[in-house]
């Protein structure tokens, strides 16, 4: 972690955003199953950087500050996801913020190392106790739909299970949103379905000025851009992922939107660059 607090902090125009740090793993490229050695070493070799197999990635949230409103984009990981990471109470706390000073709780998606700390570990009450929780339609029906759960596995129950509980204390003032719809005036959400159905990106516009919350787009952002067809496991739809990321990826160089991502190295700030007809994320910070 920086310790320069400067680096943690974005102006985005009338928007103050924060980055706080849930957790640094250590991961493998295994992830990926059309992960292809001579292609990712033929990749390392003409960018210049020592092939590697090992992955490293930070679990990011962030809080948005503007508009007389204190905003958060996630939550990170609950404690037993990994032995790295669900430090987002702490982290937060650091970053001199209070659980009620959230007015608005807005998800990318409803994935563990997302909706993680929307439950206060010692009671299960919301952790945000003001907050009106915002979260595309696509997903909330998703996790609830009983179709669905009656053909998962049993892992994948307990999964929603543990969704759907994160859901339950924000009832009466939960925000269901449509793709691509507005969560406030300047912050909106930009779908990009297959990592989930309802996985979407949260775009900050304001005075001109643009940062791109891009979420899940590149769970292994060192990989996934260069070669955006090597979709993750957790990937729902592999398949539609991919293309959401190509599209997006596209977008994001056409538009020159500077971006922000949930796994993207701490404090998180990345750009994208188009490399050929693929894509390179380099962190910008
Ligand atoms: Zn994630």
């Amino acid at each position: 972690m920086t310790s320069d607090k400067s680096a943690l902090t974005r102006q985005v125009g009338g928007f103050r955003v924060t980055a706080i740090q849930d957790g640094q793993m250590t991961g493998s490229v295994a992830l990926m199953p059309d992960f292809d050695d001579a292609q990712a070493q033929a990749y390392c070799d003409r960018v210049g950087v020592p092939f590697s197999k090992v992955r490293e990635t930070s679990v990011n949230c962030f809080v948005i500050e503007g508009q007389g409103r204190t905003m958060l984009v996630d939550t990170g990981s609950p404690p037993d996801f990994h032995k790295d990471a669900g430090r987002f109470p702490e982290a937060f706390a650091a970053a001199g913020f209070k659980p009620e000073d959230i007015d608005i709780l807005i998800l990318t998606h409803l994935h563990v190392d997302h909706w993680g700390n929307m439950l206060r570990r010692e009671d299960g009450e919301a952790f945000f106790p003001r907050a009106e929780f915002v979260v595309t339609q696509s997903d909330y029906d998703f996790i609830h739909d009983e179709s669905v759960y009656a053909g998962l596995n049993d892992a994948r129950k307990v999964a929603h299970d543990r969704s759907r509980a994160c859901c339950v204390p924000y009832a009466g003032r939960t925000r269901l949103i449509a793709d691509d719809g507005d969560i406030v005036p300047g912050i909106s959400y930009v779908t990009m379905p297959g990592h989930s159905p309802g996985h979407s990106g949260v775009l900050i516009q304001s005075a001109g000025t643009v940062l791109f919350i891009f979420a899940d787009l590149a769970h292994a952002w060192f990989w996934q851009a260069p070669f955006p067809d090597w979709s993750v496991l957790y990937d729902l739809d592999q398949k539609q992922a991919a293309r959401s990321r190509r599209a997006t990826l596209a977008r994001i160089v056409a538009e020159g939107w500077p971006c922000a991502g949930m796994h993207t190295p701490f404090p998180g700030w990345a750009r994208v660059e188009q490399d050929g007809d693929v894509w390179r994320i380099l962190p910008d910070f």
